[in-house]
C-alpha cells in the first residue's frame, strides 16, 4: 500500500494527530501490565504498545488491514489503563477512536458488533425489553447475565422537550440505567431533590453515542449527538449530571460543548455539594463481609476520579476495604459481547482480588460495571447512590 493511504486503500484526509500521538510512544512497555487485554491474552499485538505499533504500520502502509489486524484493533476496551500508566502521555483511547473512525465509516465494524449496534438503537430493542424480563425469570438469567428489573414510575419523571423550563440539573441517565435499572434513576432524582436541587430528566434522550464513535461509526454518532443537543437546548440548566463516566467522556470529547456546560459524574457531583454537609451512609441489606468500591476505568484512569467515592466509602469505617488494584471488570460496552472469552478472563482476575480482600459487597458508580458485576458475580453489588439513605426507604422508592 502506498504511504499516505489508510488501510483499506482509502486516502487519508485529515487525521495527522493519530500519527502524532503514535510517534510519542517510546516502546518502553510500561503500559503492558496495566492492560487488561494483554494480561488476559499475553500476546504482544494485544498490548497497548503492540497496538500503537500496529497503527503506525497500518498508517504508513507497511501493513495491510486484514482480518487479524482488524481483530487486534477492536480487541481493546478503551479503558484508558495504558494512558494512565504511560510516562510519555500517549493518548491511547483518543488515538484508537480516531483510527477506528478513519478506517471504518461504519463499514468495517465486525459484523456481530454492528448487528448489536443496529439492534440497540432500533424500536425492536424497546420491544425486546419485556422479553428480557420474562427470560430473566428463567434459568437462562445466569447464563445470559440478564438483569432483573423493577417496575418504576420513571415515565412520570420524564419531561418532554417542548415543556422546556429552568433547572439546576439536567440528568442524562444513559442507556443502561434507563433500560435495565430505571429504579436507580428514581433514587438519584430523589436524592438530589432532597438536597434542594431542581432536576429535569428529559424525555426521548438518545444514547450518548460513545458505543458508536468508539466502534468507528461516526455518522451514526453524529445523528445521535444532534438529537441530544436539540433536546438539551430546550432547557435552561446549570449542571449536566451524567451518572456514567463513559457518557461523560463522550460529552467532554465529542460534543463540542467547550466550557459552556458544567458537566459532572455522579460521585464528583455529590462530593462537590454534599461533602460539607453531614451524610449518613448505610449499606442496605444484611452486612456479611467487607465492602469495597470498584473504580470504573473511565472514572479512575481518564477522569481521575478517585478521592470522591472514597471520601464517602471511608465513612463506613472498618467495614470498608479499599480495592487498590484498579482492575477492569471486562465490560467495555459491547467489548464483552464481541470478545466474551477475553472478558471472562478479565472478570476472573477482578473476582480473585475481591476474594483476596474479603469483599462480599461491591459498590460502584458506573452503570456498565454495575451490570457486569451484578449479573455475573455471586456478590452483593450496589450502585453508589444506594449508599445514601435519602435515596431509599420511606421515600416510596424500592430498593433493588
Ligand atoms: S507506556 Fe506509553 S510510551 Fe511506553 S510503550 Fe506504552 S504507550 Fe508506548
Ligand atoms: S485502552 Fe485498555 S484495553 Fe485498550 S490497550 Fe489500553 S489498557 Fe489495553
Amino acid at each position: 500500500m502506498a504511504p499516505g493511504r489508510a488501510a483499506g486503500g482509502k486516502k487519508i484526509k485529515k487525521m495527522p494527530d493519530i500519527n502524532e500521538i503514535a510517534k510519542v510512544c517510546s516502546t518502553c512497555g510500561n503500559c503492558l501490565y496495566s492492560c487488561p487485554v494483554y494480561n488476559a491474552e499475553l500476546e504482544e499485538p494485544n498490548s497497548p504498545r503492540g497496538k500503537v505499533n500496529l497503527i503506525k504500520s497500518l498508517m504508513d502502509g507497511r501493513l495491510e488491514t486484514n482480518r487479524l489486524n482488524k481483530k487486534f484493533i477492536y480487541q481493546c476496551l478503551l479503558c484508558g489503563s495504558c494512558t494512565d500508566t504511560c510516562p510519555k502521555g500517549v493518548e491511547f483511547v483518543d488515538m484508537m477512536v480516531k483510527y477506528r473512525n478513519l478506517i471504518s465509516s461504519g463499514k468495517k465494524i465486525p459484523l456481530l458488533k454492528k448487528l448489536i449496534l443496529i439492534f440497540y438503537q432500533s424500536f425492536l430493542f424497546r420491544k425486546f425489553i419485556p422479553v428480557v424480563d420474562l427470560l430473566a425469570k428463567t434459568p437462562l438469567r445466569k447464563k445470559l447475565s440478564l438483569p432483573i428489573r423493577r417496575k418504576t414510575k420513571l415515565k412520570k419523571l420524564l419531561t418532554p422537550a417542548k415543556k422546556g423550563g429552568s433547572y439546576d440539573i439536567l440528568l442524562f441517565p444513559g442507556c443502561v440505567l434507563t433500560y435495565f435499572y430505571p429504579v436507580l434513576i428514581e433514587k438519584i432524582v430523589e436524592f438530589l431533590k432532597g438536597r434542594g436541587f431542581s432536576v429535569v430528566v428529559p424525555k426521548n434522550l438518545q444514547c450518548c453515542g460513545f458505543p458508536y464513535i468508539s466502534q468507528g461509526w461516526q455518522k451514526k454518532f453524529s445523528a445521535l449527538k444532534k438529537k441530544n443537543r436539540k433536546i438539551f437546548s430546550a432547557f435552561n440548566f446549570k449542571y449536566l449530571l451524567v451518572p456514567c463516566s463513559t457518557g461523560l467522556l463522550a460529552f467532554d470529547n465529542y460534543y463540542g460543548f467547550g466550557h459552556t456546560v458544567e458537566k459532572y459524574e455522579l460521585t464528583e457531583f455529590i462530593y462537590k455539594f454534599a461533602k460539607d454537609a453531614p451524610v449518613k451512609l448505610e449499606i442496605p441489606g444484611e452486612k456479611k463481609s467487607k465492602i469495597t468500591y470498584h473504580d470504573p476505568c473511565h472514572d479512575l484512569k481518564l477522569l481521575k476520579i478517585e478521592k470522591e467515592p472514597r471520601f464517602f466509602m471511608k465513612q463506613l469505617g472498618d467495614d470498608f476495604v479499599d480495592d487498590k488494584s484498579a482492575l477492569c471488570c471486562g465490560f467495555g460496552g459491547i467489548f464483552s459481547a464481541g470478545f466474551p472469552a477475553t472478558a471472562e478472563k478479565i472478570l476472573a482476575r477482578k473476582e480473585a482480588v475481591l476474594e483476596e480482600i474479603g469483599a462480599g459487597t461491591v459498590v460502584t458508580s458506573c452503570p456498565g460495571c454495575y451490570f457486569r458485576l451484578r449479573e455475573n458475580l455471586s456478590r452483593d453489588v450496589k450502585f453508589f447512590i444506594e449508599l445514601f439513605p435519602a435515596a431509599r426507604g420511606g421515600d416510596g422508592v424500592p430498593s433493588l
